[in-house]
């Protein structure tokens, strides 16, 4: 994010360039992102431990991790990598938009992305809803959850996220 000095770690991004690369990840992974499923949770847990031990992450005052985790397997593994690290989530941001509202934002971004397409879509909302959701409640319980509305347009909900990460 442009106005935080933190690295982004967008588990989405790192598999997309595996497959861009021609790596053996991104191999391993091209069929389930295109089908809009999950790629398994050792393979993705793996990946997000080993970019935070990274350099530039370690001596960062923070990081955003956006696309992780998206089910209750992976929040825990998570909890426990951070703990082993002695460092902890400060706050886990929801944008809660509708299943419209972020189905005219996947058709209408035009990445070319072989799951932002009309048939792929509902498929993916529905591993949301089933896998990724039930986070919602686990974050509002230990009391990280903040919550914001996503439906706006994307200069308001930015500004939003900027608030809210500003004031932690
Ligand atoms: P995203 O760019 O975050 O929408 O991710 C695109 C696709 O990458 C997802 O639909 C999944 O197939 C895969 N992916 C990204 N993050 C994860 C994750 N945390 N766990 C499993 N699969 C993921």
């Amino acid at each position: 994010m442009k106005d935080f000095h933190l690295p982004h770690i967008s588990t989405g991004d790192i598999f997309r360039k595996a497959i861009a690369d021609g790596t053996d990840l991104g191999k391993k992974v091209k069929e389930i992102i295109d089908n809009g499923n999950l790629v398994p949770d050792e393979v993705t847990d793996q990946i997000v431990d080993q970019r935070l031990e990274q350099e530039d992450v370690k001596k960062a005052d923070g990081f955003i991790l956006d696309g992780y985790p998206r089910n209750p397997a992976q929040a825990k593994a998570l909890s426990k990598f951070l703990n082993s690290i002695n460092k902890k989530i400060d706050a886990v941001i929801y944008l809660d938009a509708s299943e419209e509202t972020v189905t005219k934002r996947m058709i209408n971004r035009n990445t070319g992305r072989a799951d932002d397409d009309p048939n792929v879509i509902p498929h993916r909302i529905e591993v949301a809803k089933a896998q990724t959701m039930p986070l919602v409640d686990f974050y509002q319980q230990d009391g990280s959850l903040k919550t914001i509305k996503s439906d706006s347009d994307i200069e308001t909900v930015y500004a939003e996220v900027k608030k809210t990460i500003s004031s932690l």
